[in-house]
């Protein structure tokens, strides 16, 4: 057994089937992934399009089943790779997105669920749309582009409690219906999924540490 699949064993007993398992595999190789991918894993995340359309459409060959979360920042110009490579967009965030998105799905005949990101900690280096502005947003991604919104992504600070961030996304999405919750990484998890995270993004702590480089 690798060390990443050991890790993920352990990380599968500590959520005990309450949320879904987004192993983060960006900056990991093909190789590095595979041995997780046999042990089962078939939920992963990658932040970069062009790094997963390196990656996975040779791992989707070799292993069915596989279902690829975008968590990362998207550009207008990637939204027809990024619908093409990815099973679901958790970064949803401003309406220039919502529209490429909505327009290369309807092309491509082809409906991924999709997530918005909220700034919660209003963070001016950080990608999401602001909470206040998240209303109207929803509506536009519903009413103009027809985009099947299905559920609310957050990254809260690095420092600080990150708990009423958590809470903060579970009380939106319950305000809208909203049935999916992204959120918590490998340090937060357990605290994510007391706060209703249907689905927890968790990288290092099954693949390793990654190079200091920022993504
Ligand atoms: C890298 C990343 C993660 C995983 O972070 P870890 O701390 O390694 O678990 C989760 N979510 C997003 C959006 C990421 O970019």
């Amino acid at each position: 057994m690798t060390d990443a699949v050991s890790r993920l064993a352990a990380i599968q007993a500590r959520i005990a089937g309450r949320a879904g398992l987004v192993a983060v595999s960006k900056t990991f190789s093909a190789g590095e992934i595979e041995p997780v991918l046999q042990a089962g894993q078939r939920l992963f995340g990658e932040n970069r399009v062009q790094e997963a359309a390196a990656k996975w459409p040779g791992l989707r060959v070799k292993f069915g089943g596989v279902e690829l979360h975008l968590i990362g920042p998207l550009q207008s110009n990637k939204a027809a790779d990024a619908v093409a490579l990815f099973d679901v967009i958790q970064t949803i965030d401003r309406p220039k997105i919502a529209e490429a998105v909505a327009k290369e799905m309807k092309k491509a005949g082809k409906r991924l669920r999709c997530l918005i990101q909220v700034n919660t900690g209003h963070e001016p280096q950080k990608a999401g749309i602001a909470p206040e502005a998240l209303d109207g947003f929803l509506r536009q991604c519903r009413e103009d582009y027809d985009l099947p919104v299905s559920g609310l992504m957050c990254i809260p600070p690095v420092e600080g409690d990150p708990r009423p961030h958590f809470k903060a996304l579970a009380e939106m999405a319950k305000r809208h219906g909203l049935k999916e919750l992204s959120m918590g990484m490998s340090g937060d998890f357990e605290t994510a999924i007391e706060e209703g995270a249907t689905l927890v993004r968790v990288g290092s702590a099954i693949f390793g540490s990654r190079p200091q480089i920022t993504r």
